[in-house]
């Protein structure tokens, strides 16, 4: 049956007010305005002024509702989808964490049984692949990796793993450890995105490994190098690599605690808005509220306290290591990122939109499937009411979350 959703349609590239998406079996057929539409649709459902958006597109997530990718059931993969769904999540990459291989393996399985269901059953967000985050990081910027578990690069035993599971669609790692640029290069040639991550390298390694590969920065200012002095001699770090070298594209936790708006609007000012996308990051607490918890084997406090001279009062928590000496992750939603970035960084809607669907669609090569409301994508969408809070969300044209 043919439906039209109607409100202010943001594409993202085009505004239509009053818009309609008309959609049917899982597919949009059309956008345009209201009037255009009308005529062809079998049921109407009317969102009166409330923005509707291609679905997020969360591409480093580890968890939420009280699971994590690393549970590695299942179930736990199908709480995170349904849990991240409630802040409009429609499609997203489970990622895993620095572990003993075999729990990595683990996993890896349960992502690869849930990605064969439709996510229609447990009414969630689509998984298309995962990603792996670690092991092979640099200890001195470990952030809130277990520290017990970094290896260096093992070419053999990471691509049995990969051809084992076929579920991995991007890998973060550090350039600069002995075999990560041999590692790199099988990567890329098996279509998988290599990011640079947790990682201590200088510009000539960073531009090493983006000749053989890496193409993404793993959430640019955390876990990474920056400017350093060797005898007087200024040696740049991944960070500015990051920002300046427009072959690679970098993701922003945009939850409010991990970057103030200005340094958003420094990376925006130096990479196009093309280059950019938010991720959540988020662990097993996003959608439970504050308290400790474990990541990784490690105790974590989920609290809104901030130090006195940040520069903004978030609204929401994050999740800091005990000592408080850093950040574990996110507890954010993305309609909550997208709050942020209008209401504190200052974007158009519009394009805080892009951030969160279409670029990080983009940047895993699915763009032709999902991040864009336009005639042969899925339907996946969601609808947001004027405080960016969500109305409904809908994945394969199917309502899979509502609040009316
Ligand atoms: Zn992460």
């Amino acid at each position: 049956m043919k439906k039209l959703l109607v409100g202010e349609v943001i594409t993202p590239f085009r505004v239509f007010k009053p818009g309609g998406v008309l959609v049917d079996e899982g597919h949009i057929l059309a956008v345009d305005h209201v009037d255009a539409l009308k005529r062809e649709a079998a049921q109407i459902l009317d969102f009166g002024d409330a923005y509707i958006l291609p679905g997020f597109v969360d591409i480093h997530v580890h968890g939420g509702g009280g699971n994590d990718t690393m549970d590695a059931t299942p179930e736990a993969i199908c709480n995170v989808a349904r849990t991240h769904a409630r802040g409009g999540t429609t499609t997203l990459f489970p990622t895993t964490l620095t572990a003993p291989m075999k729990d990595i393996k683990h996993a890896l399985l349960a992502v690869q049984e849930v990605s064969k269901r439709n996510p229609r059953e447990f009414e969630g967000a689509r998984i298309p692949g995962a990603h792996v985050e670690g092991p092979y990081f640099n200890p001195e910027q470990a952030g809130a990796q277990n520290p017990e578990y970094l290896k260096v690069p093992d070419i053999n035993e990471f691509m049995d793993l990969i051809e084992s599971v076929k579920i991995v669609r991007r890998v973060s790692l550090a350039p600069e450890l002995p075999g990560a640029l041999e590692l790199i290069k099988v990567l890329n040639d098996n279509g998988i995105i290599v990011s640079i991550g947790h990682s201590n390298a200088r510009y000539e390694e960073v531009l090493k490994a983006v000749e053989v590969g890496a193409t993404h920065v793993t959430h640019i200012f955390s876990g990474m190098s920056s400017l350093r002095r060797i005898k007087s001699y200024r040696i740049p770090g991944v960070l500015e690599s990051a920002l300046l070298l427009d072959s690679l594209t970098v993701e922003i936790i945009a939850d409010g605690h991990h970057l103030p708006p200005s340094l958003i609007r420094l990376v925006l000012k130096c990479k196009s808005l093309g280059s950019v996308c938010g991720v959540t990051d988020a662990m097993s607490a996003a959608g439970m509220g504050r308290g400790e918890y474990t990541l990784g084997g490690l105790k974590v406090i989920v609290e809104n306290d901030v130090v006195e001279e940040y520069e903004v009062k978030p609204r929401g928590c994050v999740a800091k290591l005990e000592n408080r000496e850093a950040f574990a992750g996110s507890v954010a939603f993305m309609n909550e990122m997208l709050h942020y970035l209008v209401e504190s960084v200052g974007l158009s809607i519009s394009d805080a939109a892009q951030l969160l669907s279409f670029n990080p669609a983009k940047i895993m090569k699915i763009d032709h499937m999902v991040g864009v409301l336009a005639s042969g994508r899925l339907a996946d969408i969601v609808v947001l009411d004027e405080n960016f809070d969500v109305v409904a969300t809908f994945v394969g044209s199917e309502e899979i979350f509502g609040t009316v």
